[in-house]
């Protein structure tokens, strides 16, 4: 089995899980920018977090022959406060041309506030202006189908925005058909206590197809597990999915989307 995490939150994680991942078939993987469980305090720590994100981290994966890809943003959770969102956003361009930077993420809504939304504009024109691809968080505690609405509107309303090129991702099964019906691509959060679990996921592909849709762990500080995908993968054969297909949603998919940039390269497997 080969894989691609398309949503790994690698820099909570231990060698053991880059190990793991390896061992089971993951050829690539992609970490989008996101909360540390804490607020930041200032700008600064934003500047050592993309440090981390497009140098430290990447070596770190190398070591286990896995080629790490990266995305830059203030992610929703800190976007109430506007101020320290500019000054973020502003310091973005400066890694934005990194080699392992695919694109501006995980951007979106997590309590779908006025502020909240205001940076998700001031990201959206970012990602215009420097040709991005996007990925984008939906909101878990608060009411997700309006937050996403309220995103797809967003993205719709920039013309400079294809569709093709975002992801939206934890989707469920109350918004998965949004996205999709309006050209998006759409990520499945696979999660053992929240979120979505393998045989959800894989109801969600046997009722909306394999098109433009993608599995990832998200593996972050919280309770997760770093090997969802490929599991996942289990239970698709344990549902008589051919190994073709398998392939297509778990490694073809996702290679597909993040090719869109130039820096992504195809996995060797
Ligand atoms: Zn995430």
């Amino acid at each position: 089995m080969r894989y691609i995490e398309p949503h790994g939150h690698m820099v909570s994680r231990t060698t053991d899980d880059y190990q793991d991942m390896v061992t089971a078939g993951c050829a690539a993987v992609c970490e989008p920018a996101f909360w540390a469980g804490f607020d930041r305090s200032s700008v600064d720590g934003f500047h050592d977090y993309f440090c981390q994100l497009t140098d430290y981290e990447p070596k770190r994966a190398a070591k286990f022959g896995l080629p790490h890809y990266s995305w830059l943003c203030i992610n929703p959770k800190e976007s109430e406060d506007v101020k320290l969102a500019q000054e973020v956003i502003g310091i973005i361009p400066q890694f934005i041309d990194r080699p392992n930077v695919l694109g501006i993420g995980e951007i979106g809504l997590n309590k779908n506030s006025r502020n909240e939304m205001k940076v998700l504009e001031l990201h959206v024109d970012l990602a215009a202006r420097t040709n991005s691809l996007i990925l984008v968080h939906t909101p878990h505690l608060e009411d997700k189908l309006k937050g996403t609405r309220l995103i797809l509107d967003v993205l719709r309303s920039d013309k400079r925005i294809q569709p093709e090129r975002c992801i939206i991702d934890h989707v469920e099964e109350h918004t998965i058909g949004l996205v999709l019906d309006a050209g998006f691509w759409a990520g499945m959060t696979l999660y053992p206590e929240s979120k979505c679990s393998p045989s959800r996921a894989v109801d969600m592909l046997d009722c909306f197809g394999h098109e433009r849709i993608w599995m990832n762990s998200a593996c972050d500080w919280g309770v997760s597990i770093p090997l969802a995908v490929p599991r996942t993968a289990l239970e698709m054969r344990r549902r008589a999915w051919n190994a073709d297909l398998v392939d297509k949603v778990i490694f073809r998919n996702p290679a597909q989307f993040m090719s869109q940039c130039p820096k992504f390269k195809l996995p060797q497997t």
